[in-house]
């Protein structure tokens, strides 16, 4: 028998066991609702990015199920073959509107939107100037790009601008922000960074994955909430977070998008959305214009959770948005912390490194509008026994 080339996949394991950064898959057994059913165990669900509760509206399932049952379950090839439905192209049309935009490309995933735009638009003569904190995927698209990389310190203009007056002003250049920073729960400088794009002639992009359904008008992102319309040139929005279902957009100018449709390798190369997806995302378009009752409620629980939390002396970084980050440093002890809470009912993720720096490890809590303020409170109880216990307050 031949010795396994992989052994070493299995010493890497044993190493990251070793520093607390083994993940187990939590298996949801319920629905994915504010309180569900995880491993047996009936939980606050505080680990979710369906900020609205979306994923099990009615409206969502039974448009699903309707496409379903009428189209079928799958779109059989890639959009630029013959998997290009009349629904996606109704889909990205409404998103348009819905973005002030003159159009819109969804993509497979947030991930892909990212990735494959990044990698389409520039070239290795080109560079990025990307905040440290940016997402994987814009990073993936960055090194696939093989564009110059330039990170600027979080959230640091100054930083930023100080790289961007250094560059040759004829030099393509791509200026990169996350939209709400999905680790710390904080905004991106949208503004700033947009004025800075203006001045250096670079192209202006924000990734508002964490944004889609949470901020601006209905939902529709920090672009609006900012009132930077017409500052940025490229959007990401996902349809996997607050929309409830899956899926990312890019929204820009009609020439943006035709680009796109040639050379965005997701777009190219890997098969559409079902139509089940689409219909879901048509029906949370109209839960967003015609419900607002939902993100008022996001925003009512957010106030109420992040404000018990500091209230109990954690440390909760800088977030000014549903995700609220509980920093307790090394990742041994968050990775205790979440298992401990877990065991008493709340399901709070905790995240080490490499998705976040070493010393900052921490449980990301990220409330729905679908909890009640029992399970709120509850999960505020349980956090400062848990705490305490282990010496983090
Ligand atoms: N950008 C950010 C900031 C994200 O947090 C995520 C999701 N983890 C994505 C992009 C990717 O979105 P999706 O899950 O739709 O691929």
């Amino acid at each position: 028998m031949r010795n396994d080339p992989l052994a070493f996949l299995g010493n890497e394991l044993e190493s990251l066991k070793q520093q607390g950064l083994y993940r187990k898959l939590r298996i949801l057994e319920g629905r994915p609702e504010a309180h569900t059913t995880f491993d047996h165990r009936s939980v606050v669900n505080l680990s979710s990015n369906n900020y609205l509760g979306l994923t099990t509206h009615p409206k969502l399932i039974s448009a699903a199920a309707e496409a379903a049952e009428k189209y079928g379950v799958g779109s059989g090839a890639v959009r630029t073959i013959s998997g290009t439905l009349a629904m996606h192209m109704e889909l990205e049309q409404r998103l348009a509107r819905f973005k002030h935009v003159e159009s819109v490309v969804v993509f497979q995933s947030g991930f892909a939107a990212n990735a494959g735009t990044v990698a389409a638009v520039l070239t290795k003569d080109d560079v990025v100037v990307s905040d440290e904190l940016n997402h994987a995927s814009i990073i993936d698209g960055c090194r696939l790009s093989r564009a110059s990389i330039k990170v600027f310190p979080h959230k640091d203009v100054d930083a930023a601008r100080k790289i961007l007056k250094e560059l040759p002003p004829a030099q393509r250049k791509l200026l990169i922000t996350d939209g709400v920073f999905s680790m710390d729960g904080d905004l991106g400088r949208v503004p700033e960074l947009s004025a800075l794009a203006e001045e250096f002639g670079a192209i202006m992009m924000v990734d508002d994955a964490h944004a889609s359904g949470v901020f601006g008008k209905n939902g529709s992102g920090t672009v609006d909430h900012f009132k930077c319309h017409g500052r940025v040139d490229i959007q990401v929005g996902t349809l996997s977070k607050a929309i409830g279902v899956l899926g990312g957009y890019v929204a820009g100018s009609r020439t943006l998008i035709e680009f796109l449709y040639h050379r965005a390798r997701p777009f190219l190369f890997s098969t559409s959305h079902p139509p089940a997806v689409t219909a879901a995302c048509l029906a949370a378009l109209d839960i967003l214009e015609t419900e607002p009752q939902w993100i008022e409620r996001l925003w009512d629980n957010t106030r109420f959770f992040k404000a018990g939390l500091e209230k109990l002396g954690f440390n909760t970084g800088m977030s000014e948005s549903p995700i609220t980050p509980v920093i307790v440093g090394q990742a041994a002890t968050a990775a205790k912390m979440s298992d401990t809470l877990f065991n008493r009912g709340v399901f709070a993720q905790s995240i080490g490194f490499p998705t976040v720096a070493r010393d900052k490890a921490r449980l990301r809590t990220i409330v729905a509008a679908t909890h009640t303020t029992e399970d709120l409170q509850y999960a505020l109880d349980t956090f400062a026994a848990v705490g305490r216990e282990l010496g983090v307050i």
